[in-house]
C-alpha cells in the first residue's frame, strides 16, 4: 500500500513478511526500506510526521472497532505516536449485546472489575467468622444488602466508563458511538455513516457462549450474574473455568447453595493438576457442591419462577433460583463485515492473526479476545500497544505471550505463572518439583480450616524456574512479583538466594529447599 499524504509513513510487509517503512517525499517519490535500516534520525523525523492527519486521502490513520481494554490502549498509544485515530463503541449497558456495550469493554463493565468488587464484598463473610478467634465478641453475621452492593458496583463502573472516555479524549482519539462494520479494507461504517481509514484494528472482544440446549433462554451468564436484582439462595453454575469457579466462590460466600456442574473430571482445565485438586478440596470444604462429568441436558421453568436442571434424559429435575452458564466466551464478530474484506477466521469465528496481530488483510489488525490467544486484559493491552508501535512508532513489535501470569479469583484464589508440571515435563524432559501445603498463620487461631498450596517447577538441566503456582490468600498479589523473576529467567538458586519476608506466606517461595520429587519424561524407545 502507498499513500499520497505528504510525509506520512506507512508500514507494510515485504515479500518475506518483514515490515517495510515507506516514506513519501515532498515530490511524491516513495522510497521503501527495511525498518531495521532506518537510522535513529530518520526514524525520529518520520515518527514526528506520522499520521499528522487532516490532509490525507483517509479520514483516519487508524480506525479501531471496540473500546475495550485492547482497543482503548492500542488507540491511545497510536494517537500518542501522532496517528489520527477513531474508535467505534456501542452505547453503555451492563449487559453486552449486538446493540449495546460501552467504553471500557468487558473487563471494566462486566468482567474483571465488577467481579473483583463482588469478590471483595463476599470475602467479608469469612472475616466475620475469623474474627472470633482473635478475641472479637461472637456476633451474628450482619445482614448483607445485595441491592446496595450492585448499586455501588454500578456507580463505580459508570465512573470508570467516564474515565475511559476521558482517556480517549485527552489523547485526541475520536469516539464514535455506534456499531462499527467493515465495508471495505479502508472504510468502516458506523450506524450508516462511513469513515475512511488507512488501517483498521478489530478489538471487539467476546460474548458469553451458551450451548444450544432446551431451555437455553432461561439461563443467565456472567453479564447477568453481575447485575442480578436479587441474590439467589440456590444457584447452579455450569462450567469449571475461570468464571464458573470465581462466581461459585462469590455466591457461596454470600451464603447461597452452589452446585457446580461440568463435563470434565476436574475444575480449571489447563491449570496444574495439583492446583486443580487442591482447589477442589478447598471449595468443597466451603460447601460448594462439585459435580464432575455432569451437565444439564435441559433447563425447565418452574411455576414459582425457579429453574429446573435435568442432567439426563427423563431424569429428575433439581430446582434452583438461577442457572448460570459459564461455558466460555465466543469471539464477537457478528455483523462486523469480515466477509466484505475476506478476513480469515476459524470455524469458531476467531480472527486469525500473525505474530504482529495482523490479519490476512495487511492493513487490518485484531487484538484481544477476538483473536483467542490468551484471553486476559493485560494481554489485550500488550497486543494493542504492539500494534500501535508496529504501525506508528517504526518499531515492529510482537506481543510476547510467554510467561504471562494470571490469577483465578476463587476463594481461596489461584496465582500462576509459567508451565504446569505436565507442560514443563513435555517441554524440558526432567524436572525438580518443590511443593508445600500449610495452614496460614492467620488460620492457626481464626478457626478457618482453609490451607495454602505452593509449587515451584524447575527445569533440572538449567535450574531455571519454569512454573510457579499457588492456591491461597493473596496468591494473585504474590504471583505478580514472582512473575518478574520467572520472566527474567531466575533459577532455583536465585530463589534460594533471596531472603524471605517474615512472617508471610510468600516467604515460603524462597525457603523451599527439599525436592518433593524429580520427574523425567518417559522416552519412547527407538524402533
Ligand atoms: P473457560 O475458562 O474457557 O472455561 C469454560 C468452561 O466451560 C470449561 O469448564 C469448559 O469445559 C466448559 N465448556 C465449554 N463448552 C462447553 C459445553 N458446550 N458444554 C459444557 N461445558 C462447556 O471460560 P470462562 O470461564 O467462561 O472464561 C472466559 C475467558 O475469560 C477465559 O478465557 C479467561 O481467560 C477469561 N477470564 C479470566 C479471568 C481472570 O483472569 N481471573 C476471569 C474470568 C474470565 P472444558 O474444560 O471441558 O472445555
Amino acid at each position: 500500500m502507498t499513500t499520497t499524504r505528504r510525509g506520512t509513513k506507512v508500514l507494510n510487509l515485504g515479500k518475506d513478511g518483514a515490515p517495510l517503512l515507506r516514506r513519501t517525499g515532498l515530490l511524491g517519490m516513495v522510497r521503501s526500506l527495511r525498518v531495521s535500516e532506518v537510522g535513529g534520525r530518520a526514524r525520529a523525523l518520520v515518527a514526528a510526521k506520522a499520521g499528522n492527519g487532516g490532509e490525507g486521502e483517509y479520514d483516519y490513520d487508524l480506525f479501531t472497532i471496540g473500546a475495550g481494554s485492547g482497543g482503548v490502549r492500542g488507540s491511545r498509544f497510536a494517537a500518542s505516536y501522532g496517528a489520527k485515530v477513531a474508535v467505534a463503541e456501542l452505547p453503555f449497558a451492563t449487559k453486552a449485546s449486538l446493540t449495546e456495550g460501552g467504553v471500557g469493554g468487558t473487563c471494566v463493565l462486566r468482567g474483571c472489575v465488577p467481579k473483583k468488587l463482588l469478590v471483595y464484598g463476599s470475602e467479608f463473610a469469612q472475616e466475620f467468622e475469623d474474627c472470633n478467634g482473635f478475641g472479637w465478641d461472637k456476633f451474628d453475621k450482619p445482614n448483607h444488602s445485595w441491592a446496595s452492593l450492585i448499586e455501588s458496583k454500578n456507580n463505580e463502573i459508570q465512573r470508570l466508563t467516564g474515565i475511559y472516555k476521558r482517556i480517549l479524549d485527552n489523547n485526541k482519539v475520536e469516539l464514535i458511538e455506534g456499531r462499527g462494520k467493515i465495508v471495505d479494507k479502508n472504510t468502516v461504517e458506523v450506524d450508516g455513516k462511513t469513515f475512511t481509514c488507512k488501517n483498521i484494528m478489530i478489538a471487539t472482544g467476546g460474548l458469553p457462549f451458551v450451548p444450544n440446549i432446551p431451555g437455553k433462554d432461561l439461563v443467565i451468564t456472567s453479564d447477568d450474574a453481575l447485575d442480578l436484582p436479587v441474590m439467589p439462595k440456590k444457584i447452579a453454575i455450569v462450567g469449571a473455568g475461570f468464571i464458573a469457579v470465581e462466581f461459585a466462590g462469590i455466591f457461596n460466600s454470600f451464603g447461597a447453595d452452589v452446585k457446580l456442574f461440568f463435563r470434565g473430571d476436574k475444575i480449571l482445565r489447563g491449570f496444574d493438576e495439583e492446583v486443580r485438586d487442591f482447589l477442589t478440596e478447598q471449595i468443597s470444604e466451603k460447601g460448594i457442591e462439585v459435580t464432575p462429568k455432569t451437565v444439564p441436558v435441559e433447563v425447565v421453568q418452574g411455576e414459582d419462577g425457579r429453574k429446573g436442571v435435568v442432567t439426563s434424559a427423563g431424569g429428575d429435575v433439581e430446582w434452583f433460583d438461577e442457572v448460570m452458564y459459564a461455558t466460555g466466551r465466543a469471539p464477537n464478530v457478528e455483523e462486523l463485515g469480515l466477509e466484505n474484506v475476506g478476513v480469515e477466521t476459524t470455524d469458531r469465528g476467531v480472527i486469525k492473526v500473525d505474530d504482529y496481530s495482523r490479519t490476512n488483510v495487511p492493513n487490518i489488525f485484531a487484538v484481544g479476545d477476538v483473536t483467542d490467544r490468551i484471553n486476559l486484559t493485560p494481554v489485550a493491552l500488550m497486543e494493542g500497544m504492539a500494534v500501535a508501535k508496529t504501525l506508528f512508532n517504526d518499531t515492529p513489535t510482537k506481543p510476547d505471550h510467554e510467561y504471562v501470569a494470571s490469577a483465578v479469583f476463587s476463594q481461596p484464589p489461584v496465582g500462576t505463572v509459567g508451565y504446569t508440571e505436565d507442560e514443563a515435563l513435555e517441554k524440558f524432559g526432567t524436572l525438580k518439583i518443590f511443593t508445600s501445603s500449610f495452614r496460614p498463620l492467620k488460620n492457626t487461631i481464626s478457626g478457618s480450616t482453609e490451607r495454602s498450596f505452593m509449587k515451584i517447577v524447575v527445569d533440572s538441566a538449567s535450574d531455571r524456574v519454569v512454573g510457579v503456582h499457588m492456591v491461597g490468600q493473596d496468591s494473585a498479589e504474590i504471583m505478580q512479583g514472582i512473575a518478574i523473576a520467572v520472566k527474567m529467567g531466575a533459577t532455583k538458586a536465585d530463589f534460594d538466594a533471596c531472603v524471605g519476608i517474615h512472617p508471610t506466606a510468600a516467604e515460603e517461595f524462597v525457603t523451599m529447599r527439599d525436592v518433593t520429587r524429580e520427574v523425567a519424561k518417559e522416552l519412547t524407545p527407538a524402533a
